[in-house]
């Protein structure tokens, strides 16, 4: 795993209480030009400051027990980074028709839907080096002056190819509410100068 500057990155190889995917996941063919946020629960709550209780391990532990469900970086309450996979090798299981070209990154959630701001913080630093490592666009879906939070018409016109940057769980599937992930992410990412655009692309928005 490449460094991250502040947030902690605990994989396999430094715990081994944080066990490497086994059978749930696919053997990586085309390069990764996605990366993929999910909250647990899929509910939009509100942001908290600071941090909040360690809850990832219950994730962490379901993770390698779920046969058909499986992502690659799962971030805590408290901004602890769980790396479950080596996604330069493999693919995961965890947004269907992106799985193959993308990295899955969950936020631990409660079902009241809260999130911290240091798991936002760890969230979006993960997200910055994952996309400088797999050379992914620093775009993010963008629409009338917000992040766009509905499955995208390129999604729906099959125009998967041309997607590259960073999504959320909505932007693929009807199954899925704006909760997952819900604006934050994307809004930090644009804060900091990543540029927003709607799919299909027509330029900046
Ligand atoms: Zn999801």
């Amino acid at each position: 795993m490449a460094y991250v500057p502040h947030a902690k990155v605990v994989t396999w190889l430094d715990d081994p209480t944080v066990p490497q995917l086994g059978g749930n996941r696919s053997v990586r063919r085309t390069p990764v030009r996605a990366i993929v946020v999910h909250t647990t629960w899929g509910r939009l709550g509100p942001l908290f400051e600071g941090s909040g209780d360690r809850i990832g391990r219950r994730y962490v532990a379901e993770n390698v027990r779920t046969m058909q469900k499986s992502w690659d970086f799962t971030v805590d309450q408290d901004g602890t980074i769980y790396q479950q996979n080596d996604p330069a090798r493999f693919y995961t299981w965890h947004a269907t028709i992106a799985n193959p070209f993308s990295v899955g990154i969950e936020m631990a959630q409660r079902m009241d839907g809260t999130l911290y701001d240091t798991q936002l913080r760890a969230t979006v630093e993960l997200v910055s080096v994952l996309a400088r490592v797999f050379d992914v666009p620093r775009v993010v879906p963008w629409r009338r002056g917000a992040p766009d939070l509905r499955v995208l018409p390129a999604v729906r016109a099959g125009r998967l190819g041309e997607l590259r940057g960073v999504f959320g769980h909505v932007h693929f599937t009807d199954e899925r509410g704006p909760g997952d992930p819900g604006p934050f992410p994307f809004a930090v990412l644009r804060a900091t100068g990543w540029v927003g655009i709607e799919w299909p692309a027509n330029g900046p928005s």
